[in-house]
């Protein structure tokens, strides 16, 4: 029986031997979860946010708490990749697959207001993990060796779930009537619809209000997520409301193709987890879009956009 304390790592792998060990195509090292599209899944973890209980050693997922106690100091990259940890636990847990778990030890600490770490040991543990079951407050417990139950099926679970609280999507409904949100665009269908979805006048980005317009509405703006003269579809899965800053920062800032993905797997996939198909479909072209110069060009082309 192997204990907690066992796991601590004490040499210091590289990711890039490990992703080359696992078959995993690694894109940037700095990531906190690496994956293939279709697995295998590897997850790095602090061994300081393991548990020990009844011979189970587990971790929740808490990535998404992380971004939203840290949303006002950590940098959209960072809150990007503790969105992409999530969402890979996510995908593993309705898969059923397995998750490797890279074990991190080092230093935590604040600099200034903002969270910062330094692995200084990282190994690949042996043992597979899963995605095994929710707790009470419906986070994912990932425990070491021990496979999800058959006849656990996480649809039908979230399903019943849904059904109990009521809650036709994963976010509570905003029982707003009047939109306070102004978007300035051609009024499509799919803008209306993005224009309700946001009614409350808070950037999907950022979380703050846009700025209030002469007749008292937020201004935000309609942006495609992948563009529309770069094979998007006018679907109000691949659009967001977003503020006039963030939407310069989608086509022109130097992070935008990790914001792309924080788009992707953050907010839409919040709204529509069900659509797993139409999700995977978006990272796919915003993967290419990611290694496309003419893709990018047209990205920068596209800065008003319908
Ligand atoms: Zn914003
Ligand atoms: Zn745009």
């Amino acid at each position: 029986m192997t204990t907690l304390q066992e796991l601590k790592p004490t040499t210091k792998q590289l990711v890039r031997d490990i992703t080359e060990r696992l078959g995993i195509e690694m894109t940037t090292q700095y990531d906190w979860c690496f994956s293939n599209p279709d697995g295998p899944y590897l997850v790095n973890i602090w061994h300081d946010g393991m548990f020990e209980e009844n011979d189970e050693i587990y971790f929740v997922d808490r990535a998404s708490d992380w971004a939203e106690k840290n949303i006002d100091t950590a940098t959209p990259v960072q809150l990007n990749r503790a969105a992409a940890v999530s969402a890979l636990i996510h995908t593993a847990y309705y898969r059923k697959a397995p998750l490797h778990v890279a074990i991190l030890d080092g230093i935590r600490r604040t600099v200034g207001i903002r969270e910062t770490s330094e692995a200084h040991q990282r190994e690949l543990d042996s043992v597979l993990w899963y995605p095994h079951h929710k707790d009470e407050n419906r986070r994912i417990v990932v425990v070491r060796g021990k496979p999800q139950p058959q006849n656990i099926d996480p649809y039908a679970e979230e399903e019943e779930h849904q059904r109990q609280v009521k809650v036709p999507t994963a976010r509570p409904p905003k029982k707003i009537e009047v939109s306070a949100t102004a978007i300035y665009e051609r009024d499509s269908e799919v803008v209306k619809a993005v224009k309700r979805r946001a009614a409350d006048g808070h950037c999907e980005l950022c979380g703050q209000e846009g700025f209030k317009t002469a007749n008292g509405r937020y201004y935000l703006e309609a942006h495609h997520v992948i563009p529309l003269n770069c094979g998007g579809r006018d679907d109000i899965r691949n659009v967001v409301a977003i503020c006039a800053n963030d939407h310069r920062r989608a086509h022109f800032g130097e992070e935008r193709h990790d914001l792309r993905d924080g788009l992707i797997w953050n907010v839409l996939a919040s709204y529509y987890p069900e659509d797993e198909e139409f999700l995977e479909e978006l990272d796919e072209k915003s993967r290419q879009l990611r290694h496309s110069d003419a893709a990018q060009r047209k990205l920068e082309d596209n800065r008003v956009e319908s």
